[in-house]
């Protein structure tokens, strides 16, 4: 049997490896992680490191885009937040969790080999997660607001202002479908909705409406195969929707003078 021709490696190829190899298995990144513990078969960002690491180095035989998957990548909620607490800098997200999804700068090889089977769980039974406070189930993350970082903020934000436009979106038709009801009572609705208060609201909406579509266009952008400054992009879709309240404020204001005079 002849012996199998070894694979000379590009330097270029070499430095992605290297970038994981800093991996020090500390599992801070696991414990900030919201989606490991709450979604069943989530392999974690420490894992998604090693799974990466096997699979930028093009010698390795295993499939390992069909073994994130497998692991549950893309139920990766982009919260950055294994990111920023990695003591090593690793892009765990940016890099190793968008290569494994088959997106950003950097190249899985393809593997020939089917993975082995995913483990039933990820969690070693004497690492086991303690139990989530209800304020942890309810914003699906770890630790208090006072400990979260930025790339939490954001997700945190994006959730949120996703929740509102859907319930102004129900408000909105219940608005729209009175007019089944006769012009009477869709004026007096109306002229309801005129009330400085809801003024404001609007306002306050169209900011939403900014910064919900910027961020998605950032968390588009983060998989995106240019490296994107994540933290920068927030900080623009939060100013463009200051701006674009303040721009409009003045319209806003006439409009409620208009009601009050
Ligand atoms: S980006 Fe957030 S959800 Fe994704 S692996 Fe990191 S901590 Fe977990
Ligand atoms: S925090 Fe960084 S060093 Fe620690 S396990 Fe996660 S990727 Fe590795």
């Amino acid at each position: 049997m002849s012996e199998p021709t070894p694979v000379r490696m590009k330097p270029a190829g070499v430095e992605p490896i290297k970038v994981m190899e800093e991996c020090a298995e500390c599992m801070l990144c696991q414990g900030v992680c919201p989606a490991f513990g709450k979604v069943e078969g989530y392999a974690g960002p420490m894992i998604f490191v090693r799974m990466a690491r096997e699979g930028f180095d093009e010698r390795d035989p295993i499939d390992r885009l069909l073994e994130a998957a497998q692991a549950k990548v893309l139920d990766c909620v982009s919260c950055f937040r294994c990111e920023e607490t990695c003591p090593h800098e690793i892009p765990i997200r940016s890099m190793a969790i968008a290569a494994l999804r088959g997106t950003g700068p950097t190249r899985i090889y393809p593997g020939a080999v089917a993975p082995p089977p995913p483990p039933e769980t990820w969690h070693a039974p004497e690492r086991a997660q303690p139990p989530r406070t209800f304020w942890e189930r309810l914003t699906g993350s770890a630790g208090s607001p006072a400990q979260w970082e930025l790339g939490m903020w954001a997700w945190q934000l994006h959730r949120v202002t996703g929740w509102l436009l859907a319930i102004y979106l129900f408000v909105h038709l219940w608005a729209v479908g009175t007019a089944r009801a006769g012009e009477e009572e869709f004026n007096r609705l109306m002229a309801y909705f005129t009330h400085p208060v809801f003024l404001v609201g609007d306002l306050l909406l169209l900011g939403i409406f900014v910064f919900h579509a910027l961020n998605g266009v950032r968390l588009i952008l983060v998989d995106s195969p240019w490296r994107m400054n994540t933290k920068v992009l927030f900080w623009v879709s939060v100013a463009a929707a200051v701006v674009a309240m303040v721009a409009s404020a003045p319209v806003f204001l006439a409009a409620a003078k208009g009601v009050g005079g």
